[in-house]
């Protein structure tokens, strides 16, 4: 059902590596798993694109996709990313035209129910009708509701501006703009304001995408020359929500179109949710007039979680799960995971998992042993002042010279190693790691990976310095 964009100014056609890469990947998954499983559940699974990284595959419906994202993405994304470290991310994707092979029967019930029969009004069945509706929705998460979403201080004030905009009947503020770090929730909440709309206001097209997905399908549209249908589309609908708004960096003509669509959308007093990694103001790869647009209305973050929540989400997948697990092991997880909540939530179905197949009862012991690898990880945890001393050692300049404006060779190519190991070494984004070295652009820190990797290449000596240090920071 894709076709063809390749001449595009942005191409998420896989190219010959990629499909090649994918071709084994599926061949590997065949034998990793054994027949039975993979004619169940990962047949049906088809390379559809790649973009930013991202590697998107298919299958026929939503029951499959979740029971896929569950049980097997990681693994997926391990051996697609050993092969080709281009792909950072594996989406799946539903694309209902797929001939289904053979597979479990698809469930959609939502926490609501049906979807189908709130459809109570016309233009909501118009615009649900569409088939650009289903090409540009996601589908919802049905664990992702207010009810189980659990609150404390670090995203307090995000919660109830989640609240407010989902039960209020007209628009509280516009935008909201929800940011924080990777796993903190953002997508969790956007799911439960639609989920709340859809039980309260029925009557509302609620259109819920990504930034990628919103950018791919308006370059599909130009391409096809569809971009009227494709604006028109979009400036129909109640709720407009856009996920992860950081990845439409870059390209002008998308921006453009999404600014006018966003003007539009206000204009006629319709609810725009927005959520990014970042603060409005910090997204550097956004245009200065998106970027000050976005921040016009109730900009909330979510903070690092702090352990009294993450304890309160391990209690509540505990019981959810139905499953027993000590206190203790929720609360050695609560101390030990502390990045990011899907890991946090990773972590205790991978410890329930082990203990069904091996017939113990979760403890302490079987938790540490589960997770070793996890928990080794997080012990040591590299940091970008670390990799600056020690980059700052082996080639014995003073520490002060990885944040000094010197340009002298000496010091500002071991200064580019300290950047490079930065951004493999630590999940610091670039500006971030732009900002301890002194303050400079993320521009010259992209700038520094790139000289890096390429003189890594050509240069044994550097290659080997490079290695070196990395071995002494992993210790
Ligand atoms: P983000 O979009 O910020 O990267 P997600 O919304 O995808 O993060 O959240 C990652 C996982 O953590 C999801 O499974 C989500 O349900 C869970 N999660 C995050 N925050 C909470 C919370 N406060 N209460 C319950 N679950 C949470
Ligand atoms: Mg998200």
């Amino acid at each position: 059902m894709y076709e063809n964009v390749n001449e595009s100014p942005i191409n998420f056609e896989p190219d010959e590596n990629i499909r090649t890469c994918w071709e084994n990947v599926y061949k590997e998954l065949r034998s990793e798993y054994g027949e039975a499983v993979f004619r169940s559940w990962l047949k049906p699974l088809t390379l559809q694109a790649f973009y930013q990284g991202t590697l998107e595959v298919s299958v026929p419906t939503r029951f499959m996709k979740d029971w896929i994202q569950r049980h097997y993405s990681k693994n997926i994304l391990d051996l697609c990313a050993a092969k080709d470290k281009q792909i950072r991310r594996v989406e799946i994707v539903v694309v209902q035209s797929h001939p289904i092979e053979s597979g479990p029967n698809d469930t959609q019930d939502g926490p609501t129910g049906d979807v189908s029969t709130s459809k109570s009004n016309d233009n909501k069945t118009v615009l649900e009708d569409n088939p650009l509706f289903t090409e540009l929705t996601s589908p919802l998460d049905t664990r992702f509701t207010f009810e189980n979403f659990v609150t404390g201080k670090s995203n307090a004030l995000a919660c109830a501006a989640a609240r407010r905009v989902a039960e209020s009947a007209n628009v509280p503020f516009n935008p909201l703009f929800l940011y924080g770090g990777v796993g903190l929730g953002k997508t969790h909440l956007m799911h439960a304001i639609a989920w709340e709309m859809q039980r309260t206001a029925p009557e509302k097209t609620v259109l819920y995408l990504s930034a990628e997905k919103f950018m791919y399908q308006f370059v599909r549209a130009l391409r096809s020359q569809t971009a009227m249908q494709f604006k028109e589309f979009f400036r129909s609908v109640d709720v407009l929500m856009i996920d992860d708004i950081q990845f439409i960096a870059g390209k002008e003509t998308t921006q453009d179109e999404f600014f006018h669509t966003f003007n539009a959308l206000v204009d006629q007093n319709k609810q725009i949710i927005i959520s990014a990694d970042k603060a409005p103001s910090d997204l550097t790869t956004i245009n200065e007039r998106l970027r000050s647009r976005l921040s016009w209305g109730l900009v909330a973050d979510i903070q690092p979680s702090t352990y009294e929540l993450r304890l309160g989400v391990l209690q509540k997948k505990r019981a959810a799960m139905q499953v027993e697990v000590p206190d203790s092991v929720l609360e050695f997880l609560a101390l030990k995971i502390v990045s990011n909540i899907r890991e946090l939530e990773g972590a205790l179905t991978r410890i329930v998992a082990a203990a069904d197949i091996t017939g113990q009862t979760v403890s302490l012991e079987t938790t540490q042993d589960v997770l070793q690898d996890l928990l080794r990880s997080h012990d040591r945890r590299i940091t970008i002042d670390e990799i600056q001393r020690k980059v700052a050692e082996h080639y014995q300049l003073k520490l002060n010279d990885m944040h000094s404006a010197r340009r002298a060779r000496a010091v500002a190519r071991p200064r580019q190693i300290a950047m490079y190991l930065s951004k493999q070494l630590t999940c610091r984004s670039l500006p971030e790691i732009g900002r301890k070295f002194g303050g400079r652009d993320h521009t010259t820190v992209m700038h520094a990976v790139k000289k890096i990797e390429e003189l890594m290449g050509e240069d044994t000596t550097i290659a080997q310095d490079v290695e070196v240090i990395q071995r002494a920071l992993k210790g």
